[in-house]
């Protein structure tokens, strides 16, 4: 219109848009996914305000929270609409266009070197993948705030620019936003309804708004017959008079039939494309693994249709009484650790009573569980309070409990069900076992660092974290371990459990503090991560038994000869050695039988840090 503004997008976006424009990419289907999940998140958000302030949600077609589907075959463009929270004029400025989110460079890196064009969604651009299909777009809308009624309408042709006008044009069409894709001359097929049902039962199943299609359906009219022979209708008359005496009900037969006649008809009607019995409300038993697989996709906006690892769906009762899914993802992303301490991240959405309430709740999970993704839905958590308040109810704590306990045993389950995380004898040979084969290494090498960070920050499941533990040993080859393996392993009389800390396997392989403890065959832990460090100053025991570095003071081995009787003949040499030592920081020198050939060895403390955590320490001040 006349009142238009341009605006310039945004560099990095506009690279993405030229990117997402000229993709030759070929599962343009995405786009439709991408948009209903907005208008899905938009739809989440005035149902929340409605909580607190029921008069938000309007009167008439305002109230109907869905997302509804057009297409328009004759001028090739397919419209979107919700009645969600809508934009105001500078959210559609802001959102679509001049502020780039934090993902928007980062995708547009990946996009340079071949990246897939699907995980648009988890950088948080996915609103540009309707340039797949469109070379036109128009965003009309109409933000809850705006209590003056305007229409603002967004237009763009991907051409580095957007404008935006006050709408007069468009009918009014209330709260919530309309999107109009003018379609690219080769996406027909998306003008084809069948396409858009294949697409919504594909990638939005799992929406928890009613989607509907205007949609054509053939149905049988009948119509009356258009009399052309008005002699036949007489004809006709005179044989109702005579039938007429002979009963009423021949009468009728006789009266319709040529009357009317069946034809089909084309009408158009709203048509529900999606179930909306949420997956978490079914029975554990009656969900089946294919829609668990779709479910984690539609969570974690990843479509390429790996499998999570593992999933725990169930119902907790008691005081406070929820529903809640949660799934180990098939990988970590590539951010998991970094600023880890303040990350806010959450993949754990949170519903009171089917509403969606947030997915920024960090009270639901420790930060070490932060990796699993799914949702809670409580009954017993109040509905019509702010969020402020409901983060601090006293029910939260419960079920972080509760998802704790679930999350640590759907690992637990992870490794018992996998041949190879287990002594053979333990595990029946059977069919099913063989495709768990491997799978609690896949899980430890994505998520191993979160289970040590849980040893160091959750005192209460400590124990139980410490069983999911694995690692190399002097005697392990390639193959994990286990604690308990470890300790089914020990030689009789040995009391503590050994370990060694390094960088690398192979320095520590070499380690003169191993020489003894191999002849006397005695096994060996090698932790070589930094964290495992930590772990250890936390992880006292296990199963009563103690862990002793072999570098560190302290080691105990079975005595085999008179350590009195060396230790008197060597009496002088020792005090020669630890008179020239003295400025060196010794604290003492002593005979020991930790060595086999290497004649001495630096042993530090028993309470001070390992030569390795000194070098951790030193390379982090740096
Ligand atoms: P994301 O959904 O991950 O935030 P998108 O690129 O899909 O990223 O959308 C960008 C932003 O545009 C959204 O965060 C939202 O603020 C706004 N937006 C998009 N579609 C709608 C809609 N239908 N209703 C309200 N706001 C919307
Ligand atoms: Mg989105």
């Amino acid at each position: 219109g006349s009142n238009a503004e341009k605006f310039e997008f945004q560099a990095e976006v506009s690279r993405l848009m030229t990117i997402i424009i000229n993709s030759l990419y070929n599962n343009k289907d995405i786009f439709l996914r991408e948009l209903i999940s907005n208008a899905s998140d938009a739809l989440d958000k005035i149902r929340f305000l409605s909580l607190t302030d029921k008069e938000v949600l309007g009167e008439g077609d305002d109230t109907k929270l869905e997302i509804q589907i057009k297409l328009d075959k004759k001028n090739k463009v397919i419209s979107i609409r919700d009645r969600g929270i809508g934009m105001t004029k500078e959210d559609l400025i802001k959102n679509l266009g001049t502020i780039a989110k934090s993902g928007t460079s980062a995708f547009v890196e990946k996009m340079q070197t071949g990246g897939d064009l699907n995980l648009i969604g988890q950088f948080g651009v996915g609103f540009y993948s309707v340039y797949l299909i469109a070379d036109y777009v128009e965003v009309i809308s109409k933000h809850n705030d705006d209590k003056q009624y305007v229409l603002y309408l967004w237009e763009s042709n991907a051409d580095r620019a957007f404008t935006i006008s006050e709408d007069t044009y468009n009918e009014p069409l209330g709260r919530g936003t309309e999107i109009r894709l003018h379609l690219k001359k080769e996406a027909g097929e998306y003008l084809e309804e069948s396409k858009l049902k294949e697409l919504v039962k594909k990638y939005s199943e799992f929406i928890n708004f009613p989607i509907y299609l205007w949609a054509s359906k053939e149905v049988d009219v009948e119509v009356p017959v258009e009399d052309d022979d008005s002699t036949n209708d007489e004809v006709e008359d005179e044989d109702e008079d005579k039938q007429s005496t002979y009963g009423e009900e021949k009468e009728d037969e006789d009266e319709e039939k040529p009357r009317t006649k069946t034809i089909k008809e084309t009408i158009y009607e709203w048509e529900c494309l999606n179930d909306v019995k949420a997956i978490w409300l079914r029975s554990p038993k009656k969900v089946t693994e294919e829609e668990y697989t779709k479910f984690y996709s539609s969570l974690a906006k990843n479509f390429d249709e790996e499998k999570p690892m593992a999933w725990s769906h169930f119902n907790a009762e008691g005081d406070v009484e929820f529903k809640a899914v949660l799934f180990v993802p098939s990988k970590a992303p590539t951010d998991l650790y970094e600023n880890y301490h303040t990350a806010n991240r959450s993949n754990l959405k949170l519903y009171v009573r089917r509403v969606f309430i947030s997915d920024e709740f960090k009270e639901l999970l420790p930060k070490y569980l932060m990796f699993l993704m799914g949702l809670v839905d409580s009954d017993t958590l109040p509905l019509n309070v702010s969020r402020e308040m409901l983060q601090q109810h006293d029910g939260l704590k419960t079920i972080k409990k509760k998802l704790i306990r679930k999350a640590l045993d759907m690992i637990r389950k992870l490794a018992e069900q996998d041949p190879d995380d287990n002594d053979k004898n333990e595990v029946e040979e059977s069919k099913k076992n063989d495709e768990k084969r491997g799978q609690y290494a896949k899980f430890w090498n994505e998520f191993g660092k979160s289970v040590k960070l849980g040893i160091v920050q959750d005192a209460t499941n400590r124990n139980r974290l410490a069983k999911l533990l694995r690692f190399e040993t002097t005697k392990s080859g390639s193959k994990l371990t286990s604690l308990d393996q470890y300790i089914s392993r020990m030689k009789s009389g040995q009391k503590d459990i050994f370990y060694i800390t390094g960088s690398n396997k192979q320095q520590l392989e070499k380690s003169p503090f191993l020489e003894r403890l191999r002849k006397k065959n005695y096994e060996v832990i090698f932790f070589k991560e930094p964290v495992d460090e930590y772990v250890m100053q936390y992880l006292m025991e296990y199963e009563g038994k103690k862990f002793q570095n072999v570098s560190k003071e302290g080691l105990k081995l079975a005595q085999e000869f008179d350590d009195k009787e060396i230790k008197d003949s060597f009496k002088e040499l020792t005090k020669w050695w630890k008179e020239t030592l003295a400025s060196e920081n010794v604290d003492d020198v002593t005979i020991s039988n930790r060595l086999a050939d290497t004649p001495c060895v630096v042993v530090t403390s028993k309470y001070g840090w390992s030569a390795n955590m000194e070098m951790i320490m030193q390379s982090q001040t740096l």
